[in-house]
This record gives structure tokens, sequence and C-alpha cells, in this order.
């Protein structure tokens, strides 16, 4: 299949490393949840990665949230991409990393680290899960303070459906007020985490979405396995669907 020409709109820095690319390009349509590859001709070749949409499908330009990876091949470039750059694209989106593979369930648990936040917020600007389920948490897990992205889209969901919908911010490496200071697995594992989001995990209630790094993926299936969540699988539906960024 082709690749399509992008053009750079914007990019929105939100730390040293951590950015976001918002691209105008002709692409068939996606699901909230699914990806696209981005490619640039680095040296002598083609160089393409895979990169979550953080925008729901009606709404345009295509955004992807980022971080730079000390030595990424690719990260160390599209950060320094201009507004008018031309980056390469998919026609076509991949991914089942979708609501429509979830089961009905009455809670929705979005468990993210870093940029793994932005399928989450493809999915919330939908109206799908709004639909589908009674009770909604984000939780959004980062190193630093000034990591937690995106703070104001979140706060648009807060108070779209207060009663319903809950952000649980947590960094792991320094005190921040408000955010859990610890790790994903851990908060689930003593209680923490369901206590602030003032919901239980519960296998007859729960459908959990996970995404980012894979040790946190890992762990906290782990966890979740240990009180009876079971990996979604085709055929035997469960409560966990994961998407793993390496
Ligand atoms: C399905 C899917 C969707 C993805 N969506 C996104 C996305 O929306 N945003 C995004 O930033 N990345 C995303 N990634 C990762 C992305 O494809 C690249 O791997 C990443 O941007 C690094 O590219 P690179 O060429 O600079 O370095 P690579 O040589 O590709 O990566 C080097 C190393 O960097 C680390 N790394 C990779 N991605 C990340 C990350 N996101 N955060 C922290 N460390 C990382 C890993 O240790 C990896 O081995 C996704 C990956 C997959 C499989």
């Amino acid at each position: 299949m082709g690749w399509v020409k992008g053009r750079v709109r914007e990019i929105k820095r939100w730390t040293e490393r951590l950015f976001s690319l918002c691209v105008d390009a002709e692409i068939e349509p996606f699901k909230a949840g699914q990806y696209n590859r981005l490619r640039l001709f680095i040296g002598d070749e083609w160089v393409g990665r895979p990169y979550s949409y953080v925008n729901p499908p009606d709404r345009r330009p295509l955004e992807f949230h980022m971080v730079t990876v000390p030595e990424g091949p690719l990260t160390s470039r599209l950060i320094h991409l201009q507004p008018g750059d031309e980056v390469e694209l998919m026609p076509r989106s991949t991914g089942l990393f979708t609501l429509d593979q979830l089961p009905d369930a009455r809670d929705l648990w979005l468990l993210a680290t870093g940029t793994g936040l932005g399928p989450f917020l493809s999915m919330l600007g939908t109206q799908e899960p709004w639909e589908r389920f009674e009770n909604i948490r984000l939780v959004h897990s980062v190193r630093q303070a000034a990591e937690l992205t995106y703070r104001d889209r979140i706060q648009a969901f807060s108070e779209l459906a207060p009663d319903r919908f809950g952000y649980v911010p947590m960094v792991s490496r320094e005190v921040c007020e408000g955010a859990l200071c610890s790790r994903i697995p851990a908060t689930i594992e003593d209680g923490r985490l369901e206590r602030l989001a003032a919901l239980t995990i519960e296998p007859d209630h729960a459908q959990v979405m996970i995404c980012g790094n894979p040790d946190m993926v890992r762990d906290t299936q782990a966890v979740l396995k240990g009180r009876g969540l079971l990996r979604n699988r085709r055929g035997h539906p469960g409560q966990i669907t994961v998407e793993n960024y390496w």
C-alpha cells in the first residue's frame, strides 16, 4: 500500500522531551484507539513507526502525542519538525485496541503511562464510552508532574460528566499535590487507586484497558489477574485489553 503525504500544522511542546504533532493528511476513516504509521526519510532510508491518534475520528487535524527517546532514530527527528514540513502516513489505520472489542460492562478503566494517554483521549472524545459505560476512570501515570499532559481536555470530560468520570494522576518520581506518588500496579495492590477513584475493580463490572510501557502493562495485568480478571480474547471474553508501545 502506498503512503500519503501529510503536512505538519502545529507542534505542541509539553516538556523538553514530550510533544504533540498535529498533521493534516487525507486518510481513510479510523476508529478511536487505532494507530497510523508516520515516516521520514532519514539518511538514506525511510524510518516509520506506529503512533496512536489523540484526536477523535471526526476531528482534525490528526494529532499524535510523542516522547523523544534518547538515540531514537525517528522521535529525535520528529521533535524538530516545523509547521509546513512534510511527514508521510499510511492511508489506512490499524489496531484492535478499540472499544468495539470490549464486552459490555458497568465500569470502564483506562490505565495509561506517558504517551499511552493518547488513544484514551481519542476514545473519550467519541460518544461510545459515554453511551456504553456508567462509570469511567482515567489513570495517567508519569514520572514528573510536568508530564501530566492534556489536563484541559481531561478537565472538560470531568465537567461533562462529573458523577460518572474520574481522573487519577499518578507521579512516580516526585511529590505532586493531588496525584498519587506511586505506580499503577502498586496502587491497585494496596487499594489506593480504588479509594481515590471511589470505585472498585470487580470482574463482574469492570472492563480495563491498559496502554503504554510494557513493564507497567505486564505488572498491572498480573495484579488484575490475581483479582480474578482475565484477558479479553477472541471467543473468550474477559476484562483486560492491552496495547504495548514497545
Ligand atoms: C501500536 C503502537 C502505538 C504506538 N503509539 C505511540 C504513541 O502514540 N506515542 C509514542 O510516543 N510512541 C508510540 N509508540 C512507540 C513508537 O512507535 C516508537 O517506538 C517510539 O516513538 C520511538 O521511536 P524511535 O525511532 O525514536 O526509537 P525506537 O528505536 O523505535 O525505540 C527505542 C526505545 O525507546 C523506548 N520507547 C519507545 N516508545 C516509547 C514511548 N512512547 N515512551 C517511552 N519510551 C519509549 C523503548 O525502550 C524502545 O525500545 C507506539 C508503538 C506501538 C507498537
